[in-house]
C-alpha cells in the first residue's frame, strides 16, 4: 500500500506525458527563436513590446498597410502578443486560464508547446474593442477581426486553431501564425518546416491554400469521340 502510494506521488502526471507526435496538451513542442532572428514590429502595432521573426516583417508591413486602407479597419489592429520566449511562456502558463494544467492548456499552450516561441505568430486585438475583451471569440465578430479572416491568408498569415478543431485548443481568431504565401517567400519553407507536423494534421482555416500542383503523367490524352449529328428529319418526327 505503501509502494503505491509512493509510485503515485512520484508518477508524473499523465495529461504531461507527449503523446506519440510530441504534442502536449494538444500543443505541438516549438524551441526558442535566436534573438539575433527576431526585429521589432511597426512603429505603433505592439500594444506592449512586439517582436517578430525578420521574415514576417515585410508581410506584417503590408497586411497593415492594406487594413489601412479600410475605413472601417484602418489603425484598429494591434499586436497584443507576438514573441514569447518560453521563460515567459512558463509565467502566462502558470497565471493564464483557469483551473488545472489540463484546463489551462485549451486556451494557454505549456512551456516550450507555444508557436510564440518561434517569433512567427502574432495575437491581435482590435482597438477600440467596443464590447469584447481581448483574447475572446467575440472578436470574430468586429470589423477589423472579420477583415483579417477574410485577408491575412493574403500577406501570409493563417488562423492556427479554428473554430472546432480537433487539436482541442480553444477557437482562437486573434492567433495568426506566418507561413509565407508561398514557399518561395523568403522564411517561408522555414515557417513551413518548424509547422510541418501542425498543418498537416491539423489544418489552419482560413489556411494558405498550396498552388495548384500540374502532374505531368506522360500519358497521352483519352482520344475525343467526334460528336454524332442527330438526323434533322428524325429529330423533328419525335
Ligand atoms: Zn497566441
Amino acid at each position: 500500500m505503501l509502494l503505491m502510494l509512493l509510485l503515485q506521488a512520484t508518477a508524473p502526471n499523465p495529461a504531461l506525458v507527449p503523446t506519440p507526435d510530441g504534442r502536449v496538451l494538444g500543443h505541438f513542442p516549438y524551441g526558442d527563436v535566436a534573438p539575433g532572428e527576431l526585429v521589432d514590429a511597426p512603429t505603433g502595432f505592439g500594444i506592449h513590446a512586439c517582436r517578430i521573426r525578420r521574415d514576417v516583417l515585410p508581410d506584417l508591413q503590408r497586411l497593415l498597410m492594406a487594413a489601412a486602407g479600410d475605413p472601417g479597419v484602418g489603425g484598429t489592429l494591434r499586436g497584443l502578443s507576438c514573441h514569447r520566449s518560453i521563460q515567459r511562456q512558463s509565467g502566462v502558463f502558470r497565471t493564464g486560464g483557469e483551473g488545472d494544467a489540463e484546463s489551462r492548456s485549451i486556451s494557454v499552450a505549456p512551456p516550450g508547446h507555444s508557436e510564440h516561441t518561434t517569433g512567427y505568430a502574432i495575437d491581435f486585438a482590435i482597438r477600440p474593442s467596443p464590447n469584447c475583451p481581448d483574447i475572446e471569440a467575440c472578436m470574430a465578430n468586429l470589423p477589423a477581426a472579420k477583415w483579417l479572416i477574410a485577408n491575412a491568408p493574403r500577406f501570409g498569415f493563417e488562423m492556427s486553431f479554428p473554430a472546432g478543431n480537433a487539436q482541442r485548443v480553444k477557437w482562437e481568431p486573434w492567433h495568426w501564425r506566418w507561413v509565407g504565401t508561398t514557399r518561395a517567400t523568403p522564411g517561408a519553407a522555414q515557417a513551413r518546416f518548424l509547422f510541418a507536423k501542425a498543418r498537416a494534421a491539423f489544418p489552419a482555416d482560413p489556411g494558405i491554400a498550396e498552388p495548384l500542383k500540374i502532374v505531368l503523367t506522360g500519358q497521352p490524352n483519352a482520344p475525343v469521340r467526334p460528336v454524332v449529328k442527330a438526323d434533322k428529319k428524325k429529330k423533328r418526327k419525335r
